[in-house]
Parts: structure tokens; C-alpha cells; sequence
């Protein structure tokens, strides 16, 4: 009998280890085991198109991850609306069609500088 009980904490473990957990669903009642309704998977599903994103995981978490390229996305994305702001403003309405007036270094050098750091980093 204490050779049975060994064999089925045995596999009690088994199962444990590989993401299953006794069933606590009081809607269910089945008094058996549920995966972690696939948490593991999704979370290397995620962890897959992090990396194809461009993520570094190495030395960071997922979510560490994740936040650097939304940082990076939105310095990208700053950048871009700079620019297109000052490319907006030398474009004016001359009463039949646009013109576009040579743009102003002053204009001109801070969005370059801002799209080459965005683009760099
Ligand atoms: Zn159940």
C-alpha cells in the first residue's frame, strides 16, 4: 500500500512540475487537474514575437523587454512628428496651390539630429 501512495505522489509531481495544478473551480468539481490553461505556451508565444520585435531578453524580463521597445517606439514616433511638423510649416497656401518655402536651418537641424538619435539608439 505505502508503495502505491509513493507511485502516485510520484506522478502527483509530474504533473505539478509541468504546469498543472489541482482542480479549485468550484463550478467544476471534477476533483482532478487542470493545465494552467496554457500559460506557459502563450507566455513563450509572447517571449517568440518579443524577440522577432526586435526585444532583447537577455539579462531583462519579458516585461522589461517590452517597456524598452515601447520607449523606443515612442522616441521613434516623437521624432517623426517633429519632423513632419517642421516639414508642415514650410508648405503655405498661396491661393491656388501650395508652395514650399526652402526650410530654415533652424528648422531643418533639429529634426534631422532628433529622426538620426531616434534612429541610432
Ligand atoms: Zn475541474
Amino acid at each position: 500500500m505505502l508503495e502505491k501512495n509513493d507511485t502516485a505522489e510520484a506522478l502527483y509531481d509530474v504533473l505539478r512540475r509541468n504546469g498543472f495544478v489541482r482542480c479549485d473551480i468550484a463550478a467544476c468539481n471534477c476533483g482532478s487537474w487542470h493545465a494552467r490553461h496554457g500559460w506557459p505556451e502563450r507566455f513563450a508565444e509572447f517571449k517568440d514575437a518579443l524577440q522577432e520585435a526586435g526585444g532583447e531578453l537577455t539579462g531583462v524580463t519579458a516585461l522589461g523587454a517590452l517597456q524598452a521597445l515601447i520607449a523606443e517606439r515612442d522616441k521613434l514616433r516623437e521624432a517623426a512628428e517633429y519632423a513632419a511638423h517642421q516639414l508642415e510649416k514650410a508648405r503655405i497656401w498661396g491661393g491656388m496651390d501650395w508652395h514650399y518655402n526652402p526650410l530654415h536651418p533652424m528648422n531643418y537641424r533639429p529634426a534631422l539630429e532628433r529622426l538620426r538619435d531616434a534612429v541610432r539608439a
